[in-house]
């Protein structure tokens, strides 16, 4: 027998599977058999206008993810209705990105493959007294709808003929008329409280290039015109969107109902918000545009060309989907839940390598200087063996060079030590890592005062970093041999945004203004242990003590750039913060 009470685990609770209504209507259709033998059918429907964001990740995690658990088959159909705003570039950048979360689509679809259906089927709505060619112009038309409070009023032209409908319409196709002139709208009902039935425009005019046909319409379906007779011909059985469009569903129908075909449902989840983040393209293109990040591709970017290159996995991210789930009402998510699921997976999987970003040169006064029996010119160097993961021992061990001069970190030498201090001072033994003891002595300072060499000595009998007396050190250490060391330059990545709600304005802002200034800092001095002259860009590394790193795509092998991925958690920094230090 089971309990609800007995699992404390953490980890199993993480493991069990967090609510989505989503998959209980799928299981239910499924078991009921809703739709005979046939297959669950989703669909992602992204319009081409921009980079695909975190918040697209969950929607495709659902739609791909839970077509994939029935059995089901899932398109990927671009919603590309408007010419002027969408672009081949991201075509291609939204396929490139759902295959590198992982999934595959069955079909590859575009709203514009229907263009001459949808075209037959508005005439087919005028025929049945169900569309008008309206001549208001667009304001004229808005003044017409009214309000959440009044209803609209009745177009002058609403009550055309069907003939004159019929003539008006095709001559709209055939280039007659100039952009705004009219429109096509279909016969609802102009009192109705859901402002979308408000007699809604179908058709516009535009002379407009489309980037899949070309010269050949003039005139161009609106979005809810498209959308669910698109779902209905691909015979999408679950027509899974965002709950901004739950008000839009009656209207979907509505086509549907009066076209007689395929009864696509749809069914509306929470969009994902997070903390600190934007999930808006229209405020993503605006920062690229203004020139506020590098590019789309820019690892402070929510897209997910953005958080790929800063170095998130798409397993972590399809975790974290799982984990949020689908409600049916808006929320926020904190971005620390994102960033623990890409730490739990960058902690069991990344290689561990040494890396000083802020070196000082440490001097081991008793190490032997030469002679180096390769080089008779040099210092002695010996190799210490490192383990590359020890979260994951079949991930083997590397040799790390050590000699008489290394680097160190800046912060792990203080010459007077503030209270819990327990990094290296004048006095005090710590241990530099999978190598030896050391003790500082004395320091070299230049003209200005400021600590450029410290210098130490060495327990022979440490070696492998422990003293065979049994003596304890409370600190370690991460260095690297300063002759073997490798310089690069390392970009750290803070939040992109200073409030944990972006839109948090005060009065007469724009929400670009709570762009956080600290969002990247770089370190152009770093010193890097050897074995990362070798690293790929599809490497993920952790600096010991440091945090999460991978190369990035500016890197050259004459100069080398990594990217922060996440920090590690920093129990010296809470502590600095909480004593107000
Ligand atoms: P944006 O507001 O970023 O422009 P959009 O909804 O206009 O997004 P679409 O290309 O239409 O972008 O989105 C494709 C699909 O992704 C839609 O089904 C939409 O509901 C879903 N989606 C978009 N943003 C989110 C989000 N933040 N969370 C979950 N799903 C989202
Ligand atoms: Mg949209």
């Amino acid at each position: 027998m089971k309990s609800a009470m007995t699992n404390t685990n953490p980890e199993s609770q993480a493991a069990a599977t967090p609510p989505n209504f989503l998959r209980d209507i799928i299981a239910e259709d499924v078991r009921t058999k809703k739709y005979g033998d046939a297959v669950i059918q989703t669909r992602f429907p992204p319009e081409p206008n921009g980079y695909l964001h975190i918040g697209h990740a969950k929607a495709i995690c659902i739609d791909f993810g839970l077509a994939d658990e029935f059995g089901g088959k899932t398109n990927l159909r671009f919603d590309d209705t408007n010419p002027e705003k969408e672009e081949q570039e991201y075509v291609d950048s939204i396929m490139a990105d759902v295959r590198w979360l992982g999934f595959e689509w069955d079909r590859l679809c575009y709203a514009s493959d229907y263009f001459g259906q949808l075209y037959e089927w508005a005439l087919q709505l005028i025929k049945a007294g169900k569309a008008y060619v309206d001549d208001l112009s667009a304001d004229e038309i808005r003044q017409h709808r009214g309000t959440l409070t009044e209803p609209g009023k009745d177009s002058p032209y609403r009550n055309r003929s069907v003939e004159e409908n019929l003539d008006l319409f095709t001559r709209m196709k055939a280039g007659e008329f100039p952009d705004g002139s009219r429109v096509l709208r279909a016969r609802i009902d102009m009192a109705s409280p859901n402002l979308n039935m408000r007699d809604p425009v179908m058709y516009r005019i535009l002379h407009a290039t489309h980037q899949r046909t070309g010269d050949q319409w003039c005139i161009y379906p609106m979005y809810d015109y498209a959308h669910g007779q698109s779902d209905s011909l691909e015979c999408v059985t679950h027509s899974m969107c965002t709950l901004e469009f739950t008000d839009h569903q009656p209207l979907y129908r509505w086509y549907i109902e009066h076209l007689g075909i395929f009864p696509t449902r749809q069914y509306e989840f929470d969009r994902l918000n997070l903390t600190y983040t934007l999930l808006s393209k229209r405020k993503l293109l605006q920062l690229v545009s203004e020139k506020r990040v590098s590019a789309w591709d820019d690892p402070r970017m929510p897209t997910l060309c953005g958080i790929r290159r800063r170095g998130f996995s798409p397993e972590a991210l399809r975790a974290f989907c799982a984990q949020i789930g689908a409600s049916r009402t808006n929320g926020s998510t904190d971005i620390e839940m994102l960033e623990h699921f890409q730490r739990e997976e960058l902690n069991r999987h990344s290689s561990r390598a040494m890396a000083v970003l802020h070196p000082l040169k440490l001097v081991i006064d008793n190490y032997p200087e030469g002679p180096n029996p390769e080089s008779p010119n040099k210092d002695q160097v010996e190799f210490v063996e490192v383990a590359n993961n020890p979260e994951d021992p079949s991930a083997g061990t590397r040799q790390v060079p050590f000699s008489r001069e290394l680097y160190i970190e800046q912060d792990d030498f203080r010459e007077i030590p503030p209270p819990k201090y327990y990094r290296l001072s004048p006095g005090k033994e710590v241990r530099l890592r999978n190598a030896y003891f050391v003790t500082a002595h004395d320091v070299v300072k230049d003209v200005a005062g400021n600590i450029v060499e410290v210098h130490c000595t060495y327990d022979p009998a440490s070696r492998g970093g422990n003293s065979p007396d049994g003596r304890k050190v409370k600190s370690t250490m991460h260095w690297v041999s300063a002759a073997h060391a490798i310089s690069a330059e390392v970009r750290l990545y803070d939040k992109l945004f200073a409030k944990a709600d972006p839109y948090d304005l005060e009065e007469g802002q724009d929400v670009l203004d709570n762009l956080n200034p600290n969002s990247l800092e770089v370190l152009t001095e770093a010193k890097l242990e050897p074995s990362l002259a070798n690293a790929r860009l599809e490497d993920r590394f952790q600096f010991e003590r440091v945090g999460y790193f991978c190369l990035d795509s500016d890197s050259t092998p004459a100069h080398l750039v990594f990217n922060r991925t996440l920090p590690l958690r920093d129990s010296w920094a809470r502590i600095e913060k909480k004593s107000g230090a």
